[in-house]
């Protein structure tokens, strides 16, 4: 599947794979060593990410950047993973880990190893992005299918063109809602 999707997409296109933890580490170092030859610009969560050990172990095997991060919590549980010398890419979400000033956190912590932040709150992410060196924060993540839903009662929806997404200009992270998307819905008291 991997070598089909490198044909398709031809040799100057980055790849990367994602296996959402899915992996233990005899079989992600296996996959590895396999997929080199497809050039993937990184292994995204090939391994859980609390097994700080088996990732140093795989990285100091693999020819491929070994990345996670979504699943990291706080600047604490990403320190370890720099100590130990155990990633090449670090992936927090501004949501799950704890926000904008825990993120800036973890750009200052993360020092030379790049932050690619997951994608669920990407207008957020895009703003932390834009405030850090291009060296620090290289790019954001941009989820196809997701940001549909996660944007849906938006106007204006934010969308990349050819890989390149604006910073919003407008307050805050540049949210304004669609009310005549919202007008069905039913009032909440508490
Ligand atoms: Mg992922």
């Amino acid at each position: 599947m991997a070598r089909a999707v490198r044909e398709a997409v031809g040799q100057d296109y980055e790849l990367m794979f994602d296996v959402f933890n899915g992996w233990d580490l005899t079989y992600a170092t296996e996959m590895v060593r396999g997929l080199e030859l497809i050039g993937p610009g990184w292994m995204e969560e090939p391994i859980p990410s609390d097994r700080v050990n088996e990732f140093r172990k795989l990285r100091t095997v693999a020819r491929v950047p070994i990345a996670t991060g979504e699943h990291v919590y706080t600047r604490w549980q990403v320190k370890e993973l720099l100590l130990r010398d155990a990633v090449d890419v670090i992936q927090t979400d501004p949501d799950w880990t704890g926000g904008f000033t825990e993120l800036t956190k973890i750009c200052a912590l993360a020092f030379e190893v790049p932050v690619v932040a997951h994608g669920h709150s990407m207008l957020a992410a895009l703003h932390v992005a834009a405030a850090q060196a291009p060296t620090t924060v290289p790019r954001a993540e941009f989820l196809i299918r997701g940001q549909e839903t996660k944007q849906f009662f938006h106007d204006p929806i934010y969308r990349p063109e050819g890989g390149d997404v604006s910073v919003p200009d407008l307050p805050g992270l540049g949210i304004v809602l669609d009310e005549t998307k919202i007008e069905g819905r039913e009032e909440v008291t508490f």
